[in-house]
């Protein structure tokens, strides 16, 4: 009889130790989840994800477009690009694998890779292993992805999304690597090298052809390549067919331009939005406006940046919850700033490239006249080189806290993926 109540006891203790063992437990995993909820944390990379670079876009970059676009409404200051209205920025840092001050192949490579690489190399490291870009790790998880540019397709940036050389100016090499990526939309200017440095090689749009890729220059090509339903498309301006685009300029005949807003738009249309999607956009005349030290041309350049920009923040408006924009560079060119001289308005340099741009000759002027430009405009540039400056990464939407601080350009790669 006693030991009977004592198998009760036992029982019924070890009952009520279960139920509060079990209590326990449930409100572990219930602090747990209110702790991650109010994280805010997400644990993957956003469905949509927009990653634009300004090539050469630096904090005064921007500040000095702004405050051409504010002279424009009659204000100081006050108007604003799309991107610099994101609620999240922070400072990336630049420098390469061997140089304080790093070139468009290694920033590019370190944005994509998500390692430092030796300037002048591409989608390798400096001990020459293949490194995988962040658009290749998406594309095997599914996502449709789009690569493009203002410039050549082949140039460093586009291609350190794609590429693997130990020379960025291998430009053909560099082509032959576009279809193994598999990537569905490439765009950019045209190719440099078109058929080889020596011309002797078969010509990219055949080299690619052969490959399976559509090549299209120009709307109608594009719109001919889209009623014939192909699945892999490169999109170059129509001033560049058949032939070598230029690096260092941008010339494409106004009438068939493809425009950077309307670029972004053939890219959405195409990818679609059943798939989820990474595209990477680059402005690459940034950066050569601010090598020539050509204050108009580096202020048209962030403009069509920003033009793409707001293509994408539509896009973000009608998907908020599912969509990242990245709005970056990979590294600063020229040094820019905007300056003035003591008591002098800015606005009084202003008055004068306004007039030079009526006269219809600051983006053509030789260099002694462009300098006498920005001297009495108040716009000093330190150098016709690159600088090692941090750059500002402007983000808004799904996992953009990542975004915030300071942070090297190694880590692009792993806040996208939300490692
Ligand atoms: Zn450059």
């Amino acid at each position: 009889m006693r030991d009977m109540e004592k198998m009760k006891k036992i029982r019924k203790s070890f009952v009520v130790g279960l139920i509060f063992g079990a209590m326990l437990l449930l409100a572990c995993v219930a602090i747990v989840n209110l702790g991650s909820s109010y994280s805010g944390k997400q644990e993957k990379p956003a469905k949509y994800i927009f990653l634009f670079i300004g090539d050469g876009m630096g904090a005064s970059h921007v500040a000095v477009t702004e405050s051409w676009l504010s002279y424009l409404e009659g204000e100081k200051g006050f108007e604003q690009l799309s991107f610099t209205e994101f609620p999240v920025l922070g400072m990336a840092m630049t420098y390469s694998a061997d140089r304080n001050v790093t070139c468009s192949s290694a920033a590019g490579t370190a944005i994509s890779c998500g390692e430092k690489t030796n300037n002048g190399m591409l989608g390798i490291n400096p001990a020459g292993d293949t490194l995988t870009s962040i658009a290749k790790i998406l594309k095997e998880r599914g996502y449709k992805i789009g690569i493009m540019s203002s410039v050549p397709v082949n140039h460093a940036t586009p291609a350190a999304f794609y590429g693997h050389n130990t020379s960025r100016h291998d430009y053909y090499g560099i082509t032959e690597e576009i279809p193994a990526s598999g990537y569905e939309f490439l765009a950019g200017s045209g190719f440099v090298d078109y058929a080889g440095k020596e011309g002797d090689r078969l010509g990219s749009e055949e080299l690619l052809e052969s490959e399976g890729y559509t090549v299209c220059f120009g709307n109608e090509e594009y719109q001919e390549a889209i009623e014939n339903g192909a699945e892999h498309i490169v999109l170059c301006q129509k001033a560049y067919k058949g032939e070598s685009a230029p690096t260092y300029i941008v010339q494409t005949d106004p009438e068939s331009t493809i425009e950077s807003e309307d670029m972004m738009k053939k890219c959405l249309d195409f990818l679609g939005e059943d798939s989820p999607f990474f595209i990477m956009y680059e402005q690459g005349e940034i950066d050569w406006a601010a090598h020539a030290n050509k204050t108009m041309p580096m202020i048209e350049s962030v403009q069509k940046l920003d033009d793409a920009v707001k293509v994408a923040v539509e896009f973000y408006k009608r998907h908020p919850k599912e969509t990242l924009i990245i709005v970056t560079a990979d590294h600063e060119t020229g040094g820019v700033a905007l300056g003035a001289e003591s008591w002098k308005e800015v606005n009084i340099g202003w008055d004068i490239l306004d007039s030079a741009l009526v006269a219809g000759h600051a983006g053509d002027l030789d260099e002694k006249a462009n300098k006498a430009l920005n001297d009495s405009a108040y716009i000093g540039w330190t150098t016709h080189g690159h600088t090692g400056s941090p750059v500002p990464v402007y983000a808004i939407g799904a996992g953009s806290e990542r975004f915030a601080g300071r942070f090297d350009n190694t880590d692009i790669k792993g806040k996208i993926l939300a490692e």
